[in-house]
């Protein structure tokens, strides 16, 4: 499918959905370049208008490498169309596995790589309000990118500091004090989610529905009974960290400078290795091995915070791109991307995937695979379509599962989560060269829930299930 109003561009395959919309891959068929385009449709969006309008206009002012790129956005009648840097790593949350986490050292560095984006929002007087590793994207190179302005606000106008007011964000990382519902500092609360992301990369669960004295696991966190999961899973230098990140005053919560001179956030740590399969190796301890880790939050960079006029929102219909790209250049967007990912023949992903051109392309080190977005949540099974699809929906009935066909090749499974939230997921079958591809994706709910269930199913599947790799690792 071409993208509407623009020659070259198509849209090859869907990347995720949200409430308002899908995000899709844009490959240019002349350059290869591919971008994510995120499609609001304001129908859908009708009760916050001002929230997409909002999400533009902040996010088009940031570039920073921790933070996903905004190449320009165009709109059509009620449809808005954001261009994004294109994050092939997937989502950070698919890098967690449930119960478990990743190696220590992995955790470190994309902590290292948020705390770096935070910095750098708070400099410019923005804070995110939903960091969670959903909202957090890998490039290709496994590099964190802040995903999302959604909800994002500017909490900091020429030096002075507003407080904030609305209840917003994801209730497992929302901070204690968002849910007294009195006025909140916008900083600490940012720093309080960035230590629930680290809880869960480091144990594979979150601690707690929501940090409050109803909770029993939140009682349990104040009362210091670090011998219960998820604490008991972390080593005492991150664990000395969550304390002080975790600390239900904003005021006594580490700050980012805090967070900066933290031990086990300083330790020299070098990236795991991953065992034969793709599958990552637990790490060894990360201390004293020598190599630094490879990004470091910095302080605030010299950029000032945001003037009123920058804040003011764009409403104005937008001009017609330049030099061929889809997109109006934003304020930070005013480049074209910068790296063309060598799609050949973008119009299908089928296609992309079986040129074998791309694996001949100069300087590629990639396979095919590693160009579409990176997800653990597929397997190819030993099967043909029609025989995949009747086993899939056989387990899933068995599970309980809703099971509701969307279109040719794809259903829509339905469920609700250990904390009763709903989840709702979308499976895709391909047919790749002979096989069979079943590609789970996220559509509704909680990130480690969503991968808890897939894991349930796959391993129902048994023997379906072929033990063909999915991707290389990066070298
Ligand atoms: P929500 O309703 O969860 O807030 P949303 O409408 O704001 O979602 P996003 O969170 O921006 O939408 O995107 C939804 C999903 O699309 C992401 O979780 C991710 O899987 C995928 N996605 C978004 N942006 C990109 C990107 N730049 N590159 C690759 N995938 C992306």
């Amino acid at each position: 499918m071409a993208v509407p109003f623009v020659e070259d561009w198509d849209l090859v395959q869907t990347l995720g959905e949200g409430a308002y919309g899908e995000v899709q891959l844009a490959v240019n068929r002349r350059t290869e370049e591919a971008v994510a385009v995120k499609i609001v449709d304001m129908k859908r969006a009708a009760e916050c208008p001002d929230d997409v309008r909002k999400e533009i206009c902040i996010h088009k002012m940031l570039s920073h490498e921790h933070v996903v790129r905004f190449y320009g956005h165009r709109r059509e009648g009620a449809t808005h169309y954001l261009f994004l840097e294109y994050c092939s790593g997937g989502e950070l949350f698919d890098r967690i596995e449930p119960d478990v986490g990743m190696p220590e050292a992995e955790a470190q560095r994309f902590f290292q790589q948020l705390i770096a984006g935070v910095v750098y929002l708070h400099g410019l007087g923005i804070t995110h309000r939903d960091l969670k590793p959903e909202n957090l994207l890998l490039d290709e190179r496994d590099n964190l990118k802040i995903s999302d302005f959604g909800l994002a606000t500017v909490f900091k106008h020429n030096g002075r500091e507003r407080r904030l007011s609305r209840m917003c964000g994801t209730l497992p990382y929302v901070a204690p004090e968002l849910l007294r519902r009195g006025p909140f500092r916008a900083e600490p609360a940012d720093l309080w989610a960035c230590g629930i992301v680290l809880t869960a990369m480091l144990a594979g669960e979150l601690p707690w529905d929501q940090p409050s004295d109803a909770c029993q696991e939140y009682s349990d966190w104040k009362e210091r009974k670090t011998y219960l999961p998820p604490w008991k899973k972390i080593d005492s230098a991150p664990l000395a960290l969550l304390r002080k990140m975790l600390a239900e005053s904003p005021a006594a919560r580490a700050t980012v400078a805090d967070v900066a001179q933290d031990r086990w956030y300083c330790r020299p740590a070098r990236r795991p290795g991953r065992e034969a399969g793709g599958k990552r190796a637990r790490a060894a301890s990360p201390g004293g091995l020598g190599k630094q880790a490879r990004s470091h939050a910095h302080l605030p960079p010299a950029e000032g915070p945001l003037s009123e006029e920058q804040t003011s929102y764009s409403t104005s219909q937008p001009e017609p791109g330049t030099g061929g790209a889809p997109w109006d250049s934003g304020a930070g967007g005013s480049e074209r991307p910068a790296r063309g990912i060598s799609f050949s023949q973008p119009a299908r992903p089928e296609h992309m995937l079986l040129n074998s051109q791309l694996l001949g392309t100069p300087g590629s080190s990639q396979s095919p695979w590693q160009r579409l977005v990176k997800r653990m949540t597929r397997f190819f099974t030993k099967l043909d379509a029609a025989c995949s699809y009747r086993a899939l929906k056989e387990v899933c009935e068995r599970m309980g599962y809703g099971w509701k066909r969307s279109c040719t090749n794809q259903v829509t499974i339905s469920t609700t989560d250990r904390r009763n939230n709903q989840l709702v997921f979308k499976v895709n079958l391909l047919q790749m060269e002979s096989r069979i591809l079943v590609d789970f994706r996220l559509s509704k709910g909680d990130g480690l829930e969503f991968k808890r269930h897939f894991l349930k199913i796959k391993g129902e599947l048994g023997d379906v299930v072929s033990a063909h790799r999915l991707w290389l690792p990066p070298s």
